[in-house]
């Protein structure tokens, strides 16, 4: 009998063990998880009315966009956009620093800092820029920061620069205003710290403890920066973030920000006092060695400024639409995160089951984000939604209605 041909396993030769793309080769897991039809990400969307986006070919609301005053598709801010297009071409081809300057830039930093109720602010290219940009020129050999440990990648990104320029960096427990006492109050007398926290958490959606975390900073003679990307627009007076909403503005040294949510655009900044925000326009690597924010983004983003200020009910709306949906997940049985801002996370509680969950509500017509492990803890995996305040009651009850469906069909509530 013709006995059957062995395939011989393939041994790695030594030079191809220590390619540097053989991680590269050994990655699977996401083609395993489209192989199975349930891969959540990167869905290319065809057209963007805002609450209702179209994605191959069918329209489904969306449920997960930080485009939180859903100003991406209103006409003052496309046509501020197409305007600039027209005025200034479409880049700026230079950094700040040198030929990237135009006018729209300083009126924007102008009116930031006034909105912000600060001496001065600067741009940067997008926000992750901007943390990269802010910490490690600030903090250097022998200082230290001290960071939430469930702080923004941006932030890490920029811990991580300055641990290469020599600085130190300790992290504390997440929200926890007692470990941040204790890690700070073990750092040198003397030295020089920035605490450095999420106004509004980007993955959970809750708001820093901030009157704690002031006290506690102010008794280690640190600084203090606060990211409120989640938050301008969406919490505190008139929209003006994490500190306006404890009344906390002068406590705050410097506060950053994005354009890529509430300011429906692209792009970054910083504000604080003048003679900070002046360091940081000549020493910050990310600005001075990075294209400037293109016309488009930064008019869109100065007309998006000037909704913001002009209709305020538009922050009450969000806020209403986002209370909406907590309370109605929480009615139908579901576990959420409870915060105060635009982001409520429902807890599935488990990987295949998010992918299961985010395609079932997909294919009824509603677009999440579906967080897994590593990115959440185990067990806390979840469908982050988010909400705008172009979303409508009968968006919102439809949502909860294919949740509840979908939670049944699976077995995650009876
Ligand atoms: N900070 C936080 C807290 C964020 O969630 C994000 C983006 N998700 C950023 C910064 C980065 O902003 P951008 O998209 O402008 O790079």
């Amino acid at each position: 009998m013709k006995q059957p041909v062995e395939t011989p396993i393939p041994v790695a030769t030594e030079k191809e063990k220590i390619d540097l793309f053989q991680k590269c080769w050994d990655f699977t897991r996401a083609d395993e998880v489209k192989a199975a039809g349930f891969y959540p990400y990167f869905r290319a969307i065809e057209e963007n009315e805002g609450p209702v986006v179209q994605i191959e070919g069918r329209k489904v609301i969306m449920a997960g966009s930080n485009n939180y005053l859903g100003l991406t598709a209103h006409p003052k801010v496309k046509d501020a956009a197409i305007k600039a297009v027209e005025k200034y071409g479409t880049g700026c081809s230079g950094s700040r620093y040198l030929t990237g300057t135009l006018d729209i830039h300083y009126e924007l930093e102008d009116k930031l800092a006034k909105f912000m109720g600060k001496e001065a602010c600067l741009l940067f290219s997008t926000g992750y820029q901007t943390a990269q940009g802010i910490i490690p020129t600030l903090v250097q050999r022998g200082e230290y920061l001290v960071t939430d440990k469930d702080n923004h990648a941006c932030i890490v990104a920029g811990y991580m620069m300055a641990k290469g320029m020599f600085a130190d960096f300790v992290r504390y427990k997440h929200n926890d205003m007692a470990d941040l006492e204790r890690v700070t109050s073990r750092l040198p007398k003397n030295s020089s710290k920035l605490v450095v926290t999420d106004g509004v958490f980007s993955t959970t959606g809750e708001m820093v403890n901030l009157p704690d975390l002031v006290n506690i900073a102010k008794k280690y003679n640190a600084r203090i920066l606060v990211d409120d990307a989640h938050a301008i627009g969406v919490v505190g007076k008139g929209g003006r973030g994490t500190a306006s909403h404890y009344g906390l503005e002068n406590e705050v040294d410097l506060t950053m920000g994005t354009f890529s949510k509430t300011f429906a655009a692209l792009g970054g900044f910083v504000v604080g006092t003048e003679r900070v925000i002046n360091y940081l326009k000549h020493h910050s690597p990310a600005l001075i060695f990075s294209a400037s924010p293109t016309p488009a983004s930064v008019a869109a983003a100065l007309a998006a400024l000037e909704i913001l200020e002009a209709e305020p009910e538009r922050i009450t709306k969000l806020k209403k639409n986002s209370d909406r949906m907590r309370t109605g997940f929480k009615k139908l049985g579901f576990q959420i995160i409870d915060g105060r801002s635009a982001i409520v996370p429902v807890i599935v509680g488990d990987d295949m089951i998010a992918f299961q969950f985010w395609r079932e509500l997909f294919d009824n017509g509603v677009f999440v984000n579906a967080f897994i492990s590593p990115g959440v803890p185990p067990g806390m995996q979840m469908m982050r939604t988010s909400y705008m305040a172009t979303h409508e009651n009968h968006h919102l009850d439809k949502i909860l209605d294919i949740f509840s469906k979908t939670a049944r069909k699976l077995g995650i509530l009876n």
